[in-house]
This record gives structure tokens, sequence and C-alpha cells, in this order.
């Protein structure tokens, strides 16, 4: 096999950092990081808060501009990767060049799930997933202004929390029973929802827009029991779709997203695949599991740079994200469908921690402006703790002292 590198397509969060990966890891070959956005790779949780807030003093480059050049790794950015030919091992870009490669890494992302009928409205109408998108949304998000949000999954919270804070009327529309219950046990998606209303917000649950019109003074949305909204702007946010078009043509295991192993490895043994747009199959016999999340896509970047570097990872981690929204940092860990929840502290009354169990085992942790508690969660459901609920409750034990007097 020549050595004619390794080529990333995506220049997203696990694309910028499996290049790094490699270099700091050792890969000496050529590393090319290729994206269709013109923007050097940007972090996304920005977008929907401080890139919204206080633009002005938000940066949300992943590495120092000059990263890239100091590391030898080629960025070729504002252009598609248009077909992967597995069989020459080559990449053709959208402008007709030819790359070839000795390892593939995908890391094409995700985006925003497109709803026909409010895309049909034209102008006033936004999604947001690009740092382009977050600029468009910045002119709209002005003082006084009516902003309608369709879907309320972190998306849909977190915009309208920062819309309160930028002194908007803000109206949520959502097809489920409360907000954020993809990703949070009910009491938190409770609590939320009771939040985002004393702050004002008008939350419109178990409903979805059935009519959509431009109007003399704004947008009109017709909800499902008939009540009729008015905006100046709608955005929406409900759900992603892996963006997989390229793995599909080029003959690679699809199922939502890229089938992988635990180390990243596709169907074809020389193309990985990590974050958004990875479904990975822990083990043999387990269903695949695609993770949206900033972790996971710095996690599953080391995995792939490991593998592909002779030097794999065998450890697991506990999954983990967090959502800042109405003055709340709040922390997830573990599996958010524990079967029943401790409240240490009470949710509404300065900080405090859900501890979700299993049986008698430590599954998840939720912290809200707790943090510090987190690492020691996360100790602690990795071990899968069995501890009484009492001592979990107890206000005066912390999780990381809990952890380290566990047995080796
Ligand atoms: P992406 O970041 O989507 O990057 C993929 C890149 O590949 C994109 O630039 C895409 O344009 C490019 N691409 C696709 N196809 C091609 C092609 N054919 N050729 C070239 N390039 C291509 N997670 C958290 O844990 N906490 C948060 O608070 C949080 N906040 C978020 C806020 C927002 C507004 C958004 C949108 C996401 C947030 N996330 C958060 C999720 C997190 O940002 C994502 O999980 C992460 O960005 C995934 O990284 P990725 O590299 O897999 O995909
Ligand atoms: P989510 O999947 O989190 O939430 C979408 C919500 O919209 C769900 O509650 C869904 O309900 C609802 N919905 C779906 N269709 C409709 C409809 N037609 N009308 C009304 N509601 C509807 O996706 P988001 O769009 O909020 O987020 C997109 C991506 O951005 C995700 O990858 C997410 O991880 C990422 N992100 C992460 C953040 C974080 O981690 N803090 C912050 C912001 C974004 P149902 O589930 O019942 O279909």
């Amino acid at each position: 096999m020549s050595n004619t590198g390794i080529i990333i397509i995506g220049a997203g969060q696990a694309g910028a950092m499996t290049a790094a990966q490699l270099r700091q890891l050792g890969e000496t070959g050529r590393i090319t990081l290729i994206g269709d956005e013109a923007h050097v790779p940007y972090e996304r949780p920005p977008l929907s808060k401080d890139m919204l807030l206080q633009p002005a003093q938000t940066r949300c480059a992943i590495h120092p501009d000059d990263f890239y050049q100091q590391h030898d790794i080629t960025l070729r950015l504002g252009v598609a990767v248009a077909e992967i030919d597995l069989q020459a091992r080559t990449v053709t870009l959208a402008d007709g060049e030819a790359l070839p490669y000795t390892r593939l890494v995908l890391a094409t992302g995700a985006s925003a799930r497109r709803l026909p009928m409010l895309d049909a409205l034209g102008a006033g109408v936004h999604t947001l997933r690009t740092l382009d998108d977050a600029a468009a949304l910045q002119g709209v998000l002005q003082a006084g202004r009516r902003l309608i949000l369709v879907g309320a999954g972190v998306i849909g919270l977190e915009l309208a929390s920062t819309a309160v804070d930028l002194g908007l009327r803000v109206a949520v529309v959502e097809s489920a029973e409360l907000p954020m219950m993809r990703a949070t046990p009910r009491l938190l998606a409770e609590f939320l929802c009771a939040t985002h209303r004393e702050r004002g917000v008008a939350l419109y649950m178990r409903s979805s827009v059935v009519a959509a019109a431009r109007t003399a003074t704004g947008l009109a949305l017709t909800l499902s029991d008939g009540t009729c909204l008015e905006g100046d702007a709608v955005v929406y946010g409900i759900g992603v779709v892996p963006n997989t078009g390229l793995a599909q043509a080029a003959g690679l295991a699809v199922d939502n997203g890229i089938l992988t192993d635990a180390q990243c490895r596709t169907s074809h043994p020389d193309v990985y695949a990590v974050g958004d747009v990875a479904a990975c199959q822990a083990a043999p016999g387990l269903p695949p599991v695609r993770r949206e999340t900033w972790e996971n896509a710095n996690w599953q970047a080391e995995l792939a740079a490991r593998d592909i570097l002779g030097l794999p990872l065998a450890q697991n981690i506990v999954p983990w994200y967090w959502t800042d929204q109405c003055g709340l940092n709040i922390q997830l860990a573990g599996d958010m469908s524990a079967d029943r929840w401790i409240v240490r502290g009470a949710l509404g009354a300065g900080p405090c921690l859900l501890l979700g169990l299993s049986g008698a085992e430590l599954v998840a942790a939720i912290t809200v402006n707790q943090g510090r508690e987190m690492r020691g969660a996360k100790e602690l459901i990795a071990r899968r703790a069995c501890i009484e609920p009492a001592v979990l409750a107890d206000t005066q034990q912390s999780l990381r002292n809990l952890s380290r007097a566990l047995p080796a």
C-alpha cells in the first residue's frame, strides 16, 4: 500500500479532532481535512448560546488559526466531497479533483431535519446548525420581536432561553407531551417546562403545525388544536438527519448512520466513521447507537485515530452532554431511562443533583449548576455502583469521596 495519506471528510468537531489526534499520537504521513463549509473548523455549542448573546466576545474555532499549518494538516475548505471509490481508494471533490488515500475517515455529521411546509414560507424561517445559520439569526433576534420556535428539543429550549434574554416574545410548539423528552427524564422535562413558562415563554405541547402562511404583519402558523400563532420569525429544530449519502453511494453499511464497530471501523477495512454520522455497535448483538454530542465527536476522533495507528483503546466512556438555558448549567451523564431518580437538593431551589438508579445500580446523573459533582458521578456510573439511596441523597456526601471509597 503506497503511503498516500489519511483523508478526513467533514471539517467539524469530529473531523478536526481526528486530524489533531492523529498528529498528537505520532502520525507523520499526509493528513488532509476536507470540509464543505468555508470556515475553519468550529465548535457548534456556542451557536445557540454565546454566539447569539454576545457575539463580539465569542470565539468558536476548535483550534487556533495557525494550528493546521503548524501541524502540517492540509485544510481543503469550501469544497464538498462528491464521491468515494472504495476500490480505487480515491475521493472525488465537487470540482472534479480526485485525491488518493490509504485510510479514510468519514466525519460528515448531520443536517437539520427539514419541514417543507415551513421552508415554503421563505424569508423569516430558519434552522440552526451552522455558523452561517447563527449569523443569520443574529439579525433576527432583536428585542421586542415575536419569535416562534417549532420543536422543544435542545435547540428549541436553548434558543427560547437566549431569545428571552435578548428581549423577544417567544412561543414554542412541540409535538411531545413535554420538552426535551428525547434526552432527559420526565422530572427534569417538567422542571424545564415550568422554568421556561415562568420566564414568559408560551409553550404549546402536544401540538404540531398544520398550516403556515405569510400575513401582512408576519408569519402565521396554525396548530393542530386550531390555535393561530403569529410571529416575525420562525426557527425550527425538529432533530437531525445523519449525512450518510456519500457512504451509502460508496456501498458502506448504513442504517440511520454509518455502521461501525466499537473502534469506529466501518464495513470497509480502510474506512472509519466518527461523530454524529456514526452508528456505533459497541459489541456484537447490541443495537447500533448514534450519539449527537460534542463529547462523542471528540471521543470517537480519538478512538479512530488510535485504531489507525495501531494503538486501540478498549475502554468505554459514560455518555455525557450539557445544556445551558435559563441561567442553568445542566449536565447529563449515563442512561436517562433509569427506573427511578433520587433528588439531592430541590429542583428550582439552587444547585441540585439527580441520581438515576436501575435496580440497585447507579446508571445516570444530572447536575444542575453543580458541575463539580459530575466527575465523581461518572466514576460511580462507570462502575455501576450500588450505594444506599439514603447515602446518595445525603448532601454532605461528595460523590468523589463515595467513588474513592469503593473497593478497587
Ligand atoms: P458536524 O459538527 O456537523 O460536522 C460535520 C461537517 O462535515 C460539517 O461541516 C458538514 O458541512 C461537513 N460535511 C458533510 N458532508 C460533507 C461532504 N460531502 N464533503 C465535505 N464536508 C462535508 N453538543 C453538546 O454536547 N453540548 C452542547 O451544548 C451542544 N450544543 C449544540 C448547539 C448547536 C446549535 C448544535 C447545532 C449542536 C450542538 N451540540 C452540542 C452537538 C454537537 O455540536 C455535535 O454533536 C457535533 O458538532 C458533531 O460533530 P461532527 O463533526 O460529527 O458533525
Ligand atoms: P432534538 O432531537 O433534540 O429535538 C427535536 C424535538 O422536536 C423533539 O422533541 C421532537 O419530538 C420535536 N419535533 C419533531 N418533529 C416536530 C414537529 N413536526 N413539530 C413540533 N415538534 C417536533 O433536535 P434539535 O433539533 O433540538 O437539535 C438538533 C441537534 O442539535 C441535535 O443533534 C442536538 O444534539 C444538537 N444540539 C445539542 C445541544 C446540546 O446538547 N446542548 C444544543 C443544541 C443542539 P419527538 O422526539 O417526539 O419527535
